[in-house]
């Protein structure tokens, strides 16, 4: 899921500010000692909230590759340990200068206007200072998943009994998810077709460390965020490979290259030629505070430099304000018609908090405006979906190609409805090996650990159907290894664990796929916390990979 500016990482407080001194040049950029009580909690982590040049799909790797992989990677590419702390502030020193240049920031929490106005109180976006390795086997493997995962979504999308057949338990438990749908029903009624068809997608996974497989943790279909940042931590980290490589031992050229940002972009330009307005724009849909808006200015600027398609930035109460739907199901706002609907909101109950909202939503999906993503696009990427898809025999209903689909269930981690009362006795036993989310995207909404037994105790207690509002999930557990994070100008030293999203794009015209495709990657860090086993409150960064 996208990461709205509520997810973005809190500031440090001032004893950590206080720290930064410009003189001598380098000392106070980097804190070996882990300041676990510095770091934000889950709910401003990147990681709780947070979604290559053209990767060439590759054959699909053997078991013995994929092993071999994972002890690569199991190994640090680099001792830590032993690295000079000179040049550890050296590289910082640079990272931090390149990320100022480069437009690799986000707004300042410290600074009051700065999620509402461009270009007051940026700070560097959090970053690892060096990527990660990762096993290329299991690399090509999560790029291969991109192009299936974004054909299951719209093959899903299409099958609107099933969307509402799989969440009528969600409905009447969740009040959000319960709106959504109505607006899909309303769509069915009105046997609305959405012929133009856009998603951007990304899919995130971790790698288990005791079954080395690669699991996937969710799908995000609606504002999969940073595909404008992640590219520049790619580039950040290849540049400094180039320059300290020799020193460090590392290659740059082991960094797969990043282009997300251009690919969504085209994707975007490429939607917007498809509904064949050339006066028409593409409208952000945006929340009233957004501190991650250099990620999205970064696609809009693309848009507009390569593509010369113009965009607007709007709130949903703006649309529902001046928005208007024409004769033709052209939708207006301020007078202006929109092609194509991108949206960085609405994917949180916290952006709807009037009627209002609500109509702007529905004025949208009743529109010809080509919606990225569609209320069905949306349904088909929540998580009670993700475990319906999961179940046996399911995946076959949506897809031919029996490849495919033993592609997909490799990466499908154990998902349960709490209808099934055998896990749910094991989950209240063994808690730590299960994680419950409810129907919600954003970061800082899943249960873990003791949680998990006392929340499960307290449904089967009341038996109030409140349980349909929730799915549980096996709980992964990557390898930790020790990383440099950088954030609000410090460096500290710590055992993270990593996430890998991949990005996807989709378009077609009726039965014209016009782009499917893996577009680049966004790779996540955070703090592993010994005693909430590493989902605990997370220093979070973006990061890039080294592959192995
Ligand atoms: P959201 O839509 O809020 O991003 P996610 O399903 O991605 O929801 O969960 C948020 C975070 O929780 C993930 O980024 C990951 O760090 C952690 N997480 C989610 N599912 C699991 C799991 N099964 N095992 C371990 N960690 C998980
Ligand atoms: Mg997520």
């Amino acid at each position: 899921m996208g990461v709205g500016h509520s997810s973005l990482p809190s500031s440090v407080d001032s004893l950590c500010i206080n720290v930064f001194k410009p003189h001598p040049k380098t000392s106070a950029l980097y804190n070996p000692t882990p300041q676990k009580h510095l770091f934000p909690t889950k709910k401003h982590s990147l990681f709780a909230g947070l979604k290559i040049g053209s990767f060439n799909h590759g054959r699909v790797p053997g078991e013995m590759e994929i092993q071999k992989g994972i002890a690569a990677a199991q190994k640090p590419i680099v001792d830590f340990h032993g690295i000079d702390e000179g040049l550890i502030q050296k590289i910082v020193y640079d990272a931090l200068v390149w990320s100022s240049l480069h437009g690799l920031v986000v707004g300042d929490r410290n600074v009051q206007r700065s999620g509402k106005l461009p270009g007051l109180g940026m700070v560097h976006a959090p970053i690892a200072l060096l990527p990660t390795p990762f096993p290329e086997s299991h690399w090509k493997q999560a790029c291969e998943l991109a192009p299936i995962f974004n054909e299951l979504v719209d093959r899903v999308s299409l099958d609107g009994k099933f969307l509402q057949d799989s969440l009528a338990r969600t409905k009447t438990a969740d009040a959000f998810t319960s709106r959504l749908l109505d607006i899909h029903s309303k769509m069915l009624e009105m046997s609305k077709k959405e012929e133009i068809r856009l998603g951007l997608h990304r899919s995130d996974y971790m790698l288990d460390e005791k079954t080395k497989l690669l699991l996937q943790i969710e799908l995000n279909t609606i504002s999969s965020s940073f595909a404008g940042l992640g590219c520049l931590v790619t580039d950040l980290h290849r540049t400094l490979l180039d320059d300290y490589g020799e020193e460090l031992g590392l290659d740059s050229k082991m960094i797969p290259g990043n282009t997300a940002r251009l690919q969504f972009a085209e994707a975007l330009a490429k939607a917007w030629a498809e509904y064949n307005n050339p006066r028409a724009v593409v409208m952000v849909v945006v929340q009233t505070e957004e501190r991650n808006m250099y990620d999205q200015h970064w696609l809009c600027t693309v848009l507009r430099e390569r593509y010369n398609v113009r965009s607007i930035r709007k709130t949903l109460a703006e649309i529902d304000s001046e928005g208007q739907l024409l004769p033709d199901g052209t939708l207006a706002v301020g007078g202006q018609a929109v092609a194509v609907i991108y949206f960085r909101a609405g994917y949180t109950p916290a952006d709807y908090p009037s009627e209002s909202e609500w109509s702007a939503r529905l004025l949208m999906e009743q529109s010809s405006a080509i919606k990225c993503p569609s209320i069905s696009y949306h349904l088909a990427g929540t998580k009670k979906i993700q475990q319906e898809l999961a179940k046996p025999n399911v995946l076959e209903r949506f897809l031919d190609n029996k490849d495919d689909i033993a592609k997909l269930r490799k990466c499908f981690a154990g998902l349960w409805s709490l209808v099934d009362l055998d896990i749910i006795k094991e989950a209240i036993e063994k808690p730590e090996l299960f994680v419950m989310k409810p129907q919600r995207e954003g970061g800082g909404n899943n249960i873990y650990g003791g949680d998990v037994k006392e929340t499960l105790l307290r449904l089967q207690k009341e038996g109030s159907g409140e349980d349909g509002a929730y799915i549980l999930m096996q709980r992964i557990f990557p390898a930790a290894s020790l990383t440099y994070l950088i954030r609000d100008g410090i460096c500290h030293k710590d055992h993270a664990i990593s996430e890998l999203g991949v990005y996807g794009a989709y378009l077609r015209n009726k039965e014209n796929v016009i782009m499917n495709d893996q577009c680049g990657y966004l790779m996540r860090t955070k703090v592993s916390s010994s005693n909430e086993g590493g989902v605990a409150a997370g220093f979070a960064v973006l990061d890039s990979i080294y592959l192995t």
